[in-house]
């Protein structure tokens, strides 16, 4: 799917500022960031939105929330705390049609989200 840009990101014809990748997944910063600390972290492969993640898949479920994990380990806020969102289609204001999994934190995070 070269026209998603998350896709491209992969395929490595757009460079996002790469903080972790493994065979499945890929965690970069994203471009406005909403806490000091805001990775992105997708699959590799083209997966729209949650809805979409394979019930049979349970590996990349776990591939994706393990290199969350490490993310935070990363940025240094695995003990301080941070939060993980998967917005899905319209109401939750999906901007990006492939499945991505936030990570935030660096900051104390309200709750509820708005
Ligand atoms: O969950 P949602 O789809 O709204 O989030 C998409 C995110 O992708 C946004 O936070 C946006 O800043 C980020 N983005 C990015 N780099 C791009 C395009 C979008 O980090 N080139």
């Amino acid at each position: 799917m070269p026209q998603c840009i998350f896709c491209q990101m992969v395929a490595g014809e757009i460079k996002p500022a790469v903080v972790y990748e493994d065979d499945l997944t890929l965690a970069f910063r994203d471009i406005h960031p909403q806490a000091p600390v805001h990775v992105l972290v997708i699959p590799k492969a083209h997966i729209a939105n949650l809805n979409e993640l394979p019930a049979d898949a349970p590996g990349l479920a776990a591939a994706l929330f393990d290199t969350a994990k490490k993310v935070a380990a990363l940025e240094g806020i695995a003990e301080s705390g941070y939060r993980t969102v998967v917005n899905c289609l319209g109401d939750a204001g999906q901007a990006v049609d492939h499945l991505h999994l936030h990570v935030l934190g660096g900051r104390r995070l309200h709750w509820p989200p708005g």
